[in-house]
């Protein structure tokens, strides 16, 4: 029989606060009542704090994360349009197939896995593309197959570099709450979150951020759509409702988490996700292994992917630290499966946390054959989460 927690390390979906899930513990109701809007309105503005946009707008989906990538693409897009788009995991991977799948004519650019959204090579096709051809640029700031983060506002900068008018579209799932993202200020035109990661909730909400330049494109884009439509959801959205059946124990979610998130402070979120990150790939380093991330400049604050030596099969880690000690740990999909095993560090996390999911890895990479040092990993990360500790307190 299992006792006490079961630890849950995979990267969404994520640790429901206390608070957040007394929260959703509520009667149902009206959702066509007068004062609906009181709760969902001012969830919209929270949402738009998060994406920090001022100048568009946020739409709330049922549906998981998948979901809003359908939104963004058929809302704005017509079928045969070109676009660019890159892959170098599992979820970049879905995206690009999601984007055939509905007839766009896509133009892919195939990266090794472990690096992220390839900034030269976009140049240089955006740069070629001197008719315009290219209606929209995908980027997927966060890679949580492979925990490789990507460089969105260098996107941006190629695409102004480039005179390109093609729209941006960004997947935010498993980086907007926890990563620091600019709408706005990165001229992003589609961004897509969804509920279960930083956002510290349940699966079943997805969240899109759309620009007044994707909303003005969307009135002639004839790509099929019917539950996803804009127009649909703008005509009750103001007044704060859902054209169906909208998750009302989600939203009373929603509005703790936002408030949570506001308490500590969005860049406060991101400062921890950092430190909290940072002590895990110290751990790394001292067990003698590598993250699937090839260089710092790819290192996901949400998420490392750990590469597991050749001789040992990662399925064999994820397994023991199941059966033998109640933690999850993400597995590796698809091309890095048996190779990598994935430690989620997003949404309601502090230092013992981290330091038990460590401490259970050291022990489940032991179960399964490779002779790391008990204890090294371990104290790595306590040695950093002191210091940065120390120098948190000391910025105060
Ligand atoms: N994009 C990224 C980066 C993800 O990590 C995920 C899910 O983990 C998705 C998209 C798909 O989201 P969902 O599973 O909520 O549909």
């Amino acid at each position: 029989m299992k006792t006490g927690f079961t630890h849950l390390f995979i990267p969404g979906p994520t640790n429901i606060p206390e608070d957040v899930r007394q929260s959703m513990n509520v009667p149902m109701q009206d959702m066509r009542a007068p004062d609906f809007g009181d709760l969902t309105k001012p969830l919209f503005a929270g949402l738009k704090r998060v994406f920090k946009t001022k100048t568009g707008r946020v739409f709330m989906y049922p549906s998981s994360g998948t979901g809003a990538w359908e939104a963004a693409i058929t809302n704005t897009l017509n079928p045969g349009d070109k676009v660019l788009m890159s892959r170098f995991g599992q979820f970049s991977h879905l995206w690009v197939d999601m984007a055939e799948r509905l007839g766009l004519d896509v133009h892919v650019i195939e990266c090794e896995w472990g690096t992220g959204v390839p900034l030269e090579e976009y140049a240089k096709v955006l740069e070629a593309d001197k008719a315009h051809k290219i209606k929209a640029v995908f980027a997927t700031q966060n890679e949580t197959a492979t925990g490789v983060s990507s460089d969105i506002a260098g996107v941006r900068r190629v695409l102004d570099a480039a005179g390109h008018p093609a729209m941006l579209f960004v997947d935010g799932v498993s980086s907007i709450g926890s990563i620091d993202f600019r709408m706005d200020e990165w001229g992003v035109d589609l961004a897509v979150a969804g509920s279960q990661k930083g956002f510290m909730l349940p699966a079943g909400l997805s969240m899109l951020g759309v620009s007044q330049r994707a909303l003005e494109d969307s009135k002639t884009a004839t790509m099929k759509r019917c539950y996803f439509d804009f127009v649909d959801m703008m005509k009750v959205n103001d007044d704060g409702y859902f054209p169906y059946t909208p998750p009302t124990q989600l939203f009373h979610g929603l509005k703790t988490s936002l408030a949570r998130i506001e308490r500590e402070g969005l860049e406060n979120v991101f400062a921890r996700h950092y430190r909290l990150a940072e002590g895990v790939r110290r751990a790394v380093s001292a067990w003698g292994l590598r993250l699937c991330a090839a260089e710092p400049k790819w290192h996901s604050d949400t998420v490392s992917a750990i590469v597991v030596p050749e001789s040992i099969d990662a399925r064999e880690v994820i397994s023991a630290g199941y059966r033998n000690y109640n933690i999850s740990f993400g597995t590796g999909l698809s091309k890095v499966m048996g190779k990598v095993f994935r430690i989620g560090h997003l949404g309601d996390l502090n230092e013992g946390m981290c330091l038990t999911a460590l401490s259970l890895a050291e022990m489940s990479l032991r179960d399964a054959g490779y002779e790391v040092e008990l204890g090294s990993g371990v104290a790595a990360a306590q040695g950093w989460y002191r210091e940065s500790h120390e120098a948190a307190q000391l910025r105060q």
